[in-house]
């Protein structure tokens, strides 16, 4: 008896030691290291996460039509070996990516067409900055996943023209950070960037599209927290997360605390996905999740309808009946705007 309870006891100091060394490791690496160790192998995913191993051969040819990227802070919230688990289903490349889909098509939002490298305006008083053309996850459903990137990214003289070309328009309160992930150039850079556009008097606001903190916590270091709230625009950070298991995270709640606490206001865009969001549970546990975090919800978007994410879609009936539902059963800051984008609108469209 003594001798197994003594064995015991060693087992479990062991793996409490393993734990305790898990959580002093993660932190010390950086986000680029985080980056950098980010899985783009199908085999090393579909092990990682006990996927069986019929679904390789699937995965690696959908990788090749989009690849597949996923950093491994975010492959600690998928339940190993779940093929139905709502974060999993964002990233892993699936046979069902090939298939042609009337309606479907490369370019769903028309972003390509007549606009100057690396800026886009549609809409009255804001401008939006394809800052970096990377992004720190591939999701299968983006609409961006045939997007040239690589053509859009500015050197320094473009930037300077583009800060003439926002200083010359009085019309512009606001610039939107995109990509990409902006938060994927430096910090560096970013706040360069920053510090000549609070140099212009009608610029009010500074708007910031990124996953990258959901995905990659580490990415919010006190010197992105320095540019975002020294600075005298107010700071939005629109955050993109689709689920609430996304926010099963200690460290990045800590990190949302921490925006929170240097006035950085959050804000949060969902995509309607099927499988992943698409019952009214999801969408209700998403919202109280978000504000639990400090977050808002602003917009649940509609799918983009791009080739190879089709089997994503939600009818619009049934988009708007979810909506209806969260309408009737939470308040009503905690109701995201449905919305869709559409080419020559004005403004996004309500649904
Ligand atoms: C979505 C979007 C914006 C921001 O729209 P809001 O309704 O203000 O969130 C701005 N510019 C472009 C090109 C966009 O696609
Ligand atoms: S992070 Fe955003 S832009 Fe990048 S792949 Fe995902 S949805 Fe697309």
């Amino acid at each position: 008896m003594i001798h197994r309870t003594a064995s015991s006891w060693q087992r479990n100091d062991k793996k409490d030691h393993r734990i305790s060394l898990k959580e002093i490791n993660t932190p010390s690496l950086t986000w680029q290291q985080h980056l950098q160790q980010a899985v783009t192998e199908p085999t090393e995913l579909l092990s990682l996460l006990s996927i069986p191993h019929e679904h390789l051969a699937a995965a690696i040819q959908a990788s090749q039509l989009f690849p597949l990227k996923v950093p491994k802070t975010f492959l600690d919230r998928i339940e190993k070996g779940n093929l139905n688990d709502p974060l999993l289903k964002q990233i892993l490349p699936i046979g069902a990516e090939s298939l042609v889909v009337d309606g479907f098509s490369k370019d769903p939002v028309e972003e390509q067409k007549d606009q100057p490298a690396g800026m886009i305006q549609k809409y009255h008083g804001r401008i939006l900055l394809m800052v970096n053309g990377h992004c720190a996850i591939n999701c299968r459903y983006c609409f961006r996943r045939h997007y040239p990137y690589a053509d859009n990214r500015l050197n320094r003289e473009q930037w300077q023209a583009a800060f003439e070309q926002i200083a010359s328009d009085d019309s512009i309160s606001e610039v939107i950070y995109s990509g990409g992930d902006p938060l994927a150039s430096s910090d560096k850079q970013l706040h360069w960037i920053t510090d000549h556009l609070a140099q212009i008097p009608h610029i009010k606001r500074l708007r910031i599209h990124t996953r990258l903190p959901v995905v990659i916590p580490h990415r919010i270091t006190d010197e992105t927290l320095e540019w975002m709230s020294s600075t005298r625009l107010s700071t939005v950070v629109v955050l993109h997360i689709n689920h609430a298991n996304e926010l099963n995270d200690t460290f990045l709640r800590k990190q949302l605390h921490k925006m929170r606490l240097a006035g950085i206001t959050l804000l949060n865009q969902a995509v309607l996905l099927k499988g992943v969001n698409d019952t009214i549970e999801d969408l209700t546990a998403l919202s109280e999740s978000l504000f639990d975090a400090g977050i808002i919800p602003y917009y649940l978007h509609t799918l983009d309808p791009v080739d190879g994410a089709a089997h994503f879609d939600v009818e619009i009936t049934k988009a708007k009946a979810l909506h209806q539902q969260m309408v009737a059963r939470l308040p009503g800051y905690l109701v995201p705007k449905l919305v869709k984008e559409e080419a020559n609108q004005p403004s996004k469209t309500s649904l």
